[in-house]
This record gives C-alpha cells, sequence and structure tokens, in this order.
C-alpha cells in the first residue's frame, strides 16, 4: 500500500475507535488494526495520540469573487493551500454569471478559474435572474456538469438578488432536477431600504452597515425561502444562519418533515456586535453580510449545533484587504462585504465547540464534513473513513495549542477576524486524494508565494 496512518483514533459520525488507515492509490484500503509486520507502506504516518479525520468540507467560499472593490484577496491556489493547512480538503465555491450571461458559459469560465486550487473544489451554479431560457440553463448545468445545487440571493436586489416570485421559478425548476437550492436570506427590499436610509445617516459607518441589516429581517427571508420551498417541493439549504429568530422558523419546517437544512459559520458563533463600534479601520476587517449580531444569538446558535436544527458549519470564506475595505470609509453601500476564515474552521470549532463540551467530537465530524458530503452527493465517497472511501484524511493534533494571526495565517488577507484567538489542536498531516499535502504541520506542495 502507499500509505499507512498508525496508531490514531478514527472518527466517523457514529463511532470513535483506534485504529490504522491503510491507503493504496487514490482510495481508503482497510481502516482496522493491522496485523505487525502485515501493513508494507511506502509511507507510514505515525498518529500516536491524534486524531483521524475524514478531510474537512467547505460548502461555501468565494475565492477571486469580482466585487468593485476588486476581488476578494484569496484566489483559488491561495485560498486552498490556507484551507489544506486548516485540514479541509473539499471546497465548494460559486458561480456567478455576469449580466447576460449563459449559466453553462458561466460555469465553464468558473471552472477555469477553480481549476488552480490544490483542493477538492465543486461549484454552485446562481441563478441570478429569472428569464425564459433558465429551465434550460438549470437543466444543462445538471445534466452536462453535474451540478447538483444553486444558490439564489434575497439581498442585493440591485444586482444578483432575486425577488421571492423569481425564486419560486427557481425552486421549481431545481426540484424538477433533483436539485438543493442554496439561499441568501435577508429581506431584499427592506434591507435595501434600510441601507439608504443609513448611508445619509451621520452615523460611523460600522454601526450603519450593522443597523441596516437587522435580524428580523433574516427570519423574514427565511421564512420566505421555507414556505417557497415547501410549495415548490425544494430541497432547501441556508446558508449562513446568524440569528436566533432564524432557527426557529428552521426547526418548525424541520418538524413538520421538510426538506430544510441550515448552515452557520464560526464567526456568527464567536464573535458579535462590539466589533462595530471601533474606528472604521478596526471595524472593517468585520463587515459582512449578514452582520455580526448580539452575543445572546450565539447561545441559540450552538444550541441548534448540538440537537441537529443546523447541519453544517462553512466559513463563507471571502476575505479583502484593508484597503480594499478603505472604498467604504465614507459610504457603507461601497465596503465589500466579507471576511476570511477557510484555514481555522476546524480549529474554532473543535476548540470553541469539541473542547469545551458543547458538540461532540463525531458531531464536530459530522458538521466539518459528512453532512456537506451527505447533502451534496458526495458520501460515501467523503465525509467517512472507511474502505473505499477517498483517500481525503486528517491526522488531527489535539495537544498543540497556537494563537490565530494574520501574521502566521496561510490566507492571503492582511487582517483575521480572530486575531489572537487562542486554539487547541492542529492538522499535523493531511492526505488529498491518496498524496500526503501537509506533514508536520507544514505544506508539503510547493505553491507560488504570496
Ligand atoms: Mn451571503
Ligand atoms: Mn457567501
Amino acid at each position: 500500500m502507499d500509505i499507512l496512518i498508525k496508531n490514531g483514533t478514527v472518527v466517523n459520525v457514529d463511532s470513535s475507535f483506534k485504529a490504522d488507515v491503510a491507503v493504496l492509490s487514490d482510495k481508503i484500503v482497510s481502516v482496522g488494526r493491522m496485523a505487525e509486520g502485515a501493513a508494507k507502506a511506502s509511507k507510514v504516518i505515525d498518529a500516536s495520540g491524534c486524531l483521524v479525520l475524514p478531510g474537512g468540507i467547505d460548502p461555501h467560499v468565494h475565492m477571486q469573487i469580482p466585487t468593485p472593490a476588486g476581488p476578494s484577496s484569496d484566489d483559488f491556489l491561495s485560498g486552498s493551500r490556507a484551507a489544506l493547512m486548516g485540514g479541509t480538503t473539499t471546497l465548494f465555491d460559486f458561480v456567478t454569471p455576469a449580466p447576460g450571461e449563459l449559466l453553462p458559459a458561466a460555469l465553464t469560465a468558473r471552472q477555469a478559474e477553480a481549476r488552480a486550487a490544490l483542493t477538492n473544489i465543486f461549484l454552485h451554479v446562481s441563478p441570478a435572474i429569472w428569464r425564459k431560457t433558465m429551465p434550460n440553463e438549470m437543466a444543462e448545468c445538471v445534466e452536462k456538469f453535474h451540478t447538483r445545487s444553486f444558490k439564489c440571493y434575497l439581498a442585493y436586489l440591485d444586482t444578483i438578488g432575486l425577488l421571492p416570485e423569481a425564486l419560486e421559478k427557481v425552486m421549481r425548476e431545481a426540484a424538477r432536477l433533483n436539485a438543493t437550492v442554496l439561499v441568501h436570506c435577508e429581506e431584499g427590499k427592506e434591507v435595501a431600504r434600510l441601507r439608504e436610509k443609513y448611508a445619509e445617516s451621520n452615523l460611523p459607518v460600522a454601526t450603519a452597515h450593522y443597523l441596516s441589516r437587522p435580524p428580523q429581517l433574516e427570519a423574514q427571508a427565511v421564512d420566505t425561502a421555507i414556505q417557497l420551498a415547501r410549495k415548490t417541493g425544494c430541497k432547501l439549504y441556508i446558508v449562513h444562519v446568524s440569528a436566533a429568530e432564524s432557527l426557529a422558523l428552521i426547526a418548525k419546517a424541520q418538524a413538520a418533515g421538510q426538506k430544510v437544512v441550515a448552515e452557520t459559520c464560526p464567526q456568527y458563533l464567536l464573535l458579535d456586535e462590539q466589533k462595530y463600534h471601533q474606528p472604521f479601520s478596526e471595524a472593517a476587517p468585520y463587515i459582512i453580510s449578514p452582520p455580526l449580531r448580539k452575543a445572546e444569538h450565539q447561545q441559540a446558535l450552538w444550541k441548534a449545533l448540538a440537537d441537529g436544527t443546523i447541519q453544517t458549519i462553512g466559513s463563507d470564506h471571502c476575505p479583502f484587504l484593508l484597503q480594499q475595505k478603505m472604498a467604504g470609509k465614507d459610504d457603507l453601500r461601497k465596503i465589500p462585504n466579507g471576511a476570511g476564515g477557510v484555514e481555522h474552521r476546524l480549529l474554532l470549532l473543535y476548540t470553541y465547540g469539541v473542547l469545551t463540551g458543547k458538540i461532540t467530537i463525531n458531531r464536530f465530524v459530522e458538521l466539518t464534513s459528512t453532512n456537506a458530503a451527505r447533502i451534496f452527493g458526495l458520501f460515501p465517497n467523503k465525509g467517512i473513513l472507511a474502505p473505499g472511501a477517498d483517500a481525503d484524511i486528517v491526522v488531527w493534533n489535539p495537544e498543540k495549542a497556537s494563537i490565530i494571526s494574520r501574521h502566521t495565517h496561510h490566507q492571503h488577507c492582511d487582517s483575521n477576524i480572530y486575531e489572537g484567538m487562542q486554539t487547541k489542536g492542529a492538522a499535523d498531516y493531511v492526505v488529498l486524494g491518496g498524496r500526503v499535502v501537509v506533514e508536520a504541520n507544514k505544506e508539503k506542495t510547493t505553491p507560488s508565494p504570496l
């Protein structure tokens, strides 16, 4: 065999057990105790004292997304390197067509960019407008490109957002194609109105941003998306849930048997709106949509992670340099929204979720890998350590302590919203498709310097 990972504790959704993991070519061939001398591997990794996890799957990242302030600062290469360093081996990015561009053409162009990624990469496709050719465009994505998911926005009505009537049409087609629809839920018209109102106010920009996107508008859009998904029979995935009000609606729909899954992000679990009430240059990295909420929402989100209301953790990785953020220093409408986090998703959830006892290690695997694999059709090739599965494997050292910093992260960004946070755990080894790509917490590949 090619790789033998010895003496670790294998963690899957339903069990944790001492086992050796053997890899041949790009697949796992056995998970269990190896007889002494039975295994002759060309590469042996000693995982004593470590957890052996299925590679992380981040269902929500935006590499080099175009904005008026320039592209998000991680391209597919730098962003995927950062992902690997943090134990994430599969990314889902997005296809956002330019006005008038057909979906299959936009998908082809984005695939060409995404080829630079060092990780596995998949794309959600955004029907950013409704037009009569859209059913055919969506069908072509599914049939020719194996797209399984479409992404719509109820906010951003001036650019890529859809009104509920249009979302309903997309959902109807998606249901026909058995695809999932991801929705960014913030009530678009009201957010637009509040943004204009606060842009005219004398409030500091970061505070104005926060006030222009209140939690009730998220919940209102969640309600709309749930109702339309029920009406059309569409599988619904609600991205970056940040508000307690939204969780109540989601739990109710799930209890009624509707196929609604929800994602949240580490930033909503760990950071709060206090970050906005400081000088612009300090607050700017935290300007994201939805905004950080009051601290009490965090408790509801952690509870929803533990009880199953929320099924996935995405990073919504979308970093911008401070210079790019400065475009909005006098006008909240001009600031590129987003922050980085692809590298620290596992680390933060491990430190602040598993080690605090809020979630089990098995639930951690489910939230960071298995559920995304299940939802987007990759399971059981991914999201599990078992014979026959893809050899995407993380050897997680639970003892390594570190402090997150922009000076040491691999993300291409001059700020880090988790700056100074103490963490425990590290991806000591990462195997991607049967190749060791991170070794002793150092990258083995030699991509171009940042
Ligand atoms: Mn969004
Ligand atoms: Mn996003």
